[in-house]
């Protein structure tokens, strides 16, 4: 294989380090990783204490008897162990990550820069908002910078993650109907290829979910949809741009359908990122739709920790919306946080207190160094980049709509694959060797095989070209017939094939001491 061509010193064969095992289960300089309790000692603390003035028979039957448990380990061996946990997982600090859906872009230093600002980092959610007007202000100016962008005239910003933002959404067209004394509307349409997120939300609230088919070049079927749109829908759940990476060109005549039948239009916004700054989704007939400020607006994903996921709203759904929300009063700055007077109509709140503050102050200064016309270019730039990957990869792999360019994401099946014995998995897994994290993988359900890429607007022409070589190497790889360089990946991580599923469904989430295990000795009779 080569990848002279982008100046980088060829990895060694992957087949020539299998059989190779180190003595200490270490590979290179990253060290094998037990876990904490299998590495500290039952007999040892992190810390010296002096033995306690006072005889703990203060406590009187409160006094521990038997020993907690804890490992004990030095300062720096158990920052060895956190940071050396931290190595084992790809960051997007580290490379390209091209999980499709999930707009992995980098997130720039200058918002956590100004998200340790003491005024903000800081601040306690229950002090008076006398003392917090600036936090304040920098909410109310994000959710202008939403409100505008997107065209909507109100915005809950509490919700944090996407699912959250369609429950949010959800529960106000829900308030919306219920007021309207259309209660009895208990259905939700959602297309076959939407995130799961969406039918798992519109269940979650109690609705019956009905699929949308698609239509041959990967959009929403009109006909169909007109069909479904039964006296009992109370809303659609629709992605725009598309799971597919497509934009729903009948998006209008979406709406308009929707409307007439007395149902809400639920935009799932997460591919925001496609269309920031050049479409409104307000001008689309949206009523409501979830942005996720860790996907469009750079703020990191966390480790399933803190996203953001605001939502805005059309003015039928404003006055249902969730508590708090912020108002301007003759002494500043006001969260309105009871179910009276002008919220007397909140269907109630996501959340304790405010929202994700630090995700709001990175999602802000986003916004501002980019600029408005700046935000235009990260839309432009990230449908071009996933434009080129899809044209470059083309050359060896089918493109699951090879009509026309596609948005931010390109997607593709697995024609290519067909009689060589290798799967999406496993070439997946021979992108891992290269160094490369895999795509987002058999999603959407509806294209088979899916490898789903999205490279976001964050990374350069040289890095999508190394990524590109890569992967057309491998594809040629595969083609020629090099089975197990496929199958038997990955071979250079240091653990091999998973067996995911089994992870999935029986993850063990408590640790037990093993055979070997030293229990831990009793505390020492006073
Ligand atoms: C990421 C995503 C979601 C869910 O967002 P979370 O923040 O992960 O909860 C929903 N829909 C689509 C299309 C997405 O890409």
């Amino acid at each position: 294989m080569s990848m002279s061509s982008v100046g980088r010193p060829t990895q060694p064969n992957a087949a020539a380090s299998e059989g190779f095992t180190s003595l200490t289960g270490g590979r290179g300089l990253l060290q094998d990783e037990p876990l904490l309790f299998e590495l500290g000692g039952w007999d040892k603390t992190g810390v010296d204490l002096d033995p306690p003035e006072h005889d703990a028979s203060d406590l009187g039957d409160l006094v521990r008897r038997e020993p907690i448990g804890l490992p004990g380990l030095s300062e720096p061996e158990t920052l060895r162990h956190y940071v050396r946990l931290s190595q084992k997982n790809h960051a997007i600090d580290l490379a390209l990550y091209p999980l499709g859906s999930c707009t992995m872009k980098h997130n720039p230093r200058l918002n956590e820069k100004v998200a340790r600002l003491a005024g903000f980092a800081d601040l306690h959610p229950l002090q008076p908002q006398s003392t917090t007007q600036g936090a304040l202000e920098l909410m109310d100016r994000l959710a202008h910078w939403l409100k505008t962008l997107t065209g909507m005239p109100a915005i809950a910003l509490t919700p944090k993650a996407g699912a959250h933002g369609e429950l949010c959404g959800l529960l106000t067209i829900k308030a919306a109907h219920e007021a309207a004394g259309h209660g009895h509307r208990r259905r939700v349409l959602v297309p076959t290829s939407a995130h799961g997120t969406n039918p798992a939300t519109a269940a979650f609230v109690g609705y019956s979910v009905t699929e949308i088919a698609q239509t041959e070049d990967g959009r929403v079927d009109l006909a169909d949809l007109a069909a479904k749109l039964t006296p009992d829908v109370a809303a659609i759940m629709v992605t725009n741009p598309n799971t597919c990476g497509l934009f729903e060109c009948d998006i209008l005549e979406i709406s308009r359908l929707t409307h007439e039948a007395g149902a809400y239009f639920y935009c799932d916004g997460a591919n925001f990122n496609a269309i920031v700054g050049k479409v409104r989704p307000g001008d689309l007939g949206v009523d409501a739709m979830h942005i996720n400020l860790h996907k469009t607006f750079s703020t990191p994903h966390g480790g399933g920790g803190p996203g953001a996921g605001p939502v805005v709203l059309s003015q039928a759904l404003a006055p249902f919306a969730p508590a708090p929300w912020i108002v301007h009063g003759p002494d500043g700055l006001k969260l309105v946080e009871e179910a009276t007077d002008e919220a007397a109509q909140a269907f109630g709140r996501m959340c304790a207190f405010q929202g994700q503050m630090g995700m709001f102050v990175r999602a802000y200064a986003y916004m501002r160094s980019h600029g408005s016309d700046g935000l235009r270019q990260v839309a432009e730039d990230a449908v071009l980049n996933a434009n080129y990957i899809k044209a470059r990869l083309s050359a060896e792999m089918t493109p699951a709509f090879p009509d026309g360019p596609c948005m931010h994401e390109a997607l593709f099946d697995d024609t290519w694959l067909e009689g060589t014995g290798i799967t999406t998995l496993d070439f997946a897994k021979a992108m891992i060797d290269e160094g490369f994290h895999p795509m987002t993988m058999y999603f959407p359900l509806v294209v088979h095989g899916a490898m789903l890429i999205e490279p976001t607007e964050t990374e350069s022409r040289r890095e999508l070209d190394r990524f590109c070589e890569a992967l057309l190497a491998l594809a040629k790889a595969a083609k020629a017939g090099e089975v197990e360089r496929f199958t038997g990946a990955p071979y250079l991580a240091p653990l091999r094939r998973l067996d995911e599923t089994l992870a999935a469904r029986k993850p063990k989430l408590t640790w037990r001491p093993g055979p070997t295990t030293v229990a831990p000795a009793p505390l020492a009779a006073e």
